[in-house]
């Protein structure tokens, strides 16, 4: 898509209030004048790319202006105060989220990636702030190619171990699978090779024409049966999910790395569809998943099984609705969109989905009453408090958590009110057994001082050091106490064994 391209596409999908879209990319334009990347692109198509998949999330006016505007303040020496005197503060907010999150930097220690993640959302506060860093990191990721080799391993690294994991879990799997699928190869090059053979191998004969074919015997029968079909369609799974599900299992057959969905109006025409190919050919034993009665953890809904088409050859078979399919690629996205705008998806937030959206699927969508608790109740409190703050997702990712730092930048995952003590021995159980004193912040601190989200921890340590019983009192994770318990008992127990030189 050219540049002019681009921002004719932006503002038609720009929502509610085109004109700060408008009036983002001007301003964008204007202070981007004369950057160039390292593909020697101008700056400006980069963060109209970022807006661009703002837009295909069904994003509203206010994060897509953000998107537009996101590396202002990093590289063009724009203010806070500036964007939010021209654009209002909700954006400004954004922008600023989103530049404090590029300073994140990924050490690439695994143990602590998890809690990195976690950080990184709580750093985060907005949905809206990933999803702007989310679509920012995919354009950076589509044109890896063109960074200097030293720092494409990390980039692809971070990608692979934070982003799309996060947007994994806000049930983005369209961004996660092409994060993942774009990563894949330049950090592990040997794996995506054999990754790319197995699937060949696997895929063998099921070539297009044979699915195609498949596809129209299913609605044949399904349309025998006069059970109801929205659209078809097919999904190649990702290559690095096909790579971790060989890692994981050590499968030597993966089944669903063709599959072809069906797409229906309600929840009970999947189970009768479900039935009707039952009857028409054999379901693999094992394979009939019923996502729909019991939901995976991210909220993902719809119907698997896996049949066999004749000559030995094998398909997975999705069945779902079309809000099952829209949470199952959009997740958070699709809600964050009906929240923020009211009823505006009814009338064109999805329309590029899929030009065979009916009407009524996207009303039922609106009404979100299928969605994961955990989205709904992020909807609800979004709507009564009015606040982009996202509270309810910190609950499920954060409740009382903390997150400190190791003095080269490792993250360490603690309760709430955690202390230094906690902190060494969440490094090293042998750190914890030789605190000598502890630097918060960069200041000595007393070992009992409460930690909070953010604080760089620096524990000074001892050879003769021992822990003291006394710690007891504050020491708030059961992996301390335990081990601080251990260590002060066998001390007193040791103290009676000795002679007591002064009694004699
Ligand atoms: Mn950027």
């Amino acid at each position: 898509m050219s540049e002019k391209e681009l921002i004719q596409n932006i503002l038609r999908m720009a929502g509610e209030d085109r004109n700060l879209v408008e009036r983002a990319c001007d301003f964008a334009q204007q202070k981007h004048a004369g950057q160039t990347r390292f593909s020697s692109e101008p700056y400006f198509v980069h963060v109209l790319h970022t807006a661009y998949i703002l837009c295909e999330l069904g994003s509203s006016s206010t994060t897509i202006a953000a998107g537009l505007l996101h590396d202002t303040m990093e590289d063009a020496g724009v203010t806070y105060k500036e964007i939010e005197e021209l654009f209002g503060g909700e954006v400004a907010f954004i922008v600023e989220g989103v530049s404090k999150l590029g300073k994140l930097r990924y050490h690439g220690a695994d143990r602590h990636n998890e809690s990195l993640r976690k950080f990184f959302v709580a750093m985060s506060q907005d949905i809206r702030v990933l999803m702007v860093k989310l679509a920012d990191r995919l354009h950076n990721m589509r044109t890896l190619a063109f960074i200097p080799e030293t720092k494409r391993l990390r980039i692809a690294r971070e990608t692979l171990e934070i982003y799309a994991p996060i947007a994994y879990r806000l049930g983005i799997r369209k961004i996660n699978r092409e994060l993942e699928d774009l990563a894949f190869p330049f950090v592990y090059p040997e794996e995506y090779k054999k990754t790319i053979e197995f699937v060949k191998s696997q895929a063998g004969g099921k070539d297009q024409e044979d699915l195609e074919k498949f596809l129209r015997s299913i609605k044949k029968e399904l349309a025998l049966s006069k059970v109801p079909v929205v659209r078809t369609e097919y999904r190649v799974k990702g290559l690095y999910s096909v790579f971790k599900k060989i890692s994981r299992r050590d499968k030597q057959n993966i089944y669903d790395v063709l599959a072809v969905r069906i797409i229906t109006p309600s929840t009970d025409d999947c189970y009768r569809a479900l039935g009707v190919i039952h009857a028409s050919w054999r379901p693999l034993p094992g394979r009939i998943k019923d996502f729909i009665a019991f939901p995976k953890p991210n909220g993902y809904q719809g119907l698997h099984t896996t049949v066999l088409t004749g000559s030995e050859q094998t398909v997975e078979v999705q069945i779902k609705t079309e809000e099952m399919y829209l949470d199952g690629e959009y997740g958070i996205a699709a809600h964050a969109s009906y929240k923020e705008t009211g009823g505006r998806a009814k009338g064109q937030g999805f329309k590029w989905i899929s030009g065979l959206l009916s009407g009524s699927a996207m009303r039922n969508h609106s009404d979100a009453k299928d969605a994961p608790k955990w989205i709904k109740e992020l909807v609800e409190y979004q709507k009564t408090k009015g606040s982009p703050m996202t509270d309810e997702l910190h609950g499920d990712f954060f409740s009382h958590r903390i997150f400190a730092f190791t003095p080269n930048g490792d993250v360490i995952d603690l309760p709430i009110n955690a202390t230094p003590v906690d902190f060494a021995y969440a490094v090293h159980s042998e750190i914890g057994d030789h605190i000598h004193g502890a630097k918060v912040n960069g200041k000595m601190s007393a070992l009992d001082t409460p930690l909070a989200n953010g604080d760089i921890v620096e524990i000074l340590t001892r050879a003769k050091s021992k822990p003291n019983a006394r710690w007891l009192n504050f020491a708030k994770t059961a992996s301390a106490r335990k081990r601080i318990r251990m260590k002060t008992e066998k001390k007193e127990a040791a103290d009676k064994k000795a002679p007591r030189k002064k009694a004699r």
